[in-house]
């Protein structure tokens, strides 16, 4: 294991390789690959993001999702803001998360993300078992952040396709998408 991590900082510091004289933490051993990942996070550009916005039918959600390779996976953040939220005691405000085939946000008037089309699914597997189902997003008074680690995508077959949330909780269960509801905002993963 210890080399398993070697190569990961290699591959990922490689100004932390050399004789320690740049880079915030050259003594690092990264025996946990959790400590890899928050460094990463706090020191790393994101290779690729997403920026979503919602619709005039769905008011102003709005955010961001990072994407970082890192080890043999990636990284994902996820920072968005104004999404619905629901008064009633016992409701749930979870949402439905998934990287969709599609390249475009756009679509029509009853589903205007319709060009997004179905989620990302390169093996034909059922869903939750999709490459591009996604941890759902807890919404905290219409705000929500969290980080992942996946080696389900890589980086490069994500680039140009979407990341869409939907309007209710998946069940990972339904098929072919988790009964997660309608689409409430979309963004292309684009390079940074
Ligand atoms: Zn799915």
């Amino acid at each position: 294991m210890e080399n398993f991590y070697a190569d990961i900082r290699k591959q990922n510091y490689p100004e932390l390789m050399g004789n320690g004289s740049q880079g915030h933490t050259p003594e690092h051993s990264y025996e946990n690959p959790g400590l890899l990942y928050m460094e990463t996070a706090l020191y790393q550009m994101p290779a690729a993001y997403a920026e979503l916005l919602g619709n005039p039918g769905t008011g102003e959600i709005h955010g961001i999702v990072r994407f970082y390779p890192v080890g043999g996976g990636i990284l994902v953040n996820a920072e968005i803001y104004g999404l619905p939220t629901d008064p009633q005691s016992c409701a749930c405000d979870i949402f439905g998360f998934h990287i969709h085939e599609g390249s475009s946000c756009t679509g029509n008037e009853s589903d205007p993300y319709a060009d997004a089309k179905n989620h990302y699914n390169p093996s034909h597997c059922p869903h939750p078992a999709h490459a591009g189902d996604l941890p759902p997003l807890f919404g905290n008074n219409g705000s929500a952040w969290m980080m992942f680690f996946t080696e389900q995508i890589s980086l490069p077959e994500i680039l140009g396709k979407t990341i869409i949330i939907h309007s209710k909780p998946d069940d990972f269960t339904t098929q072919p998408s988790g009964n997660s509801g309608a689409k409430i905002a979309c963004g292309t993963i684009v390079p940074v």
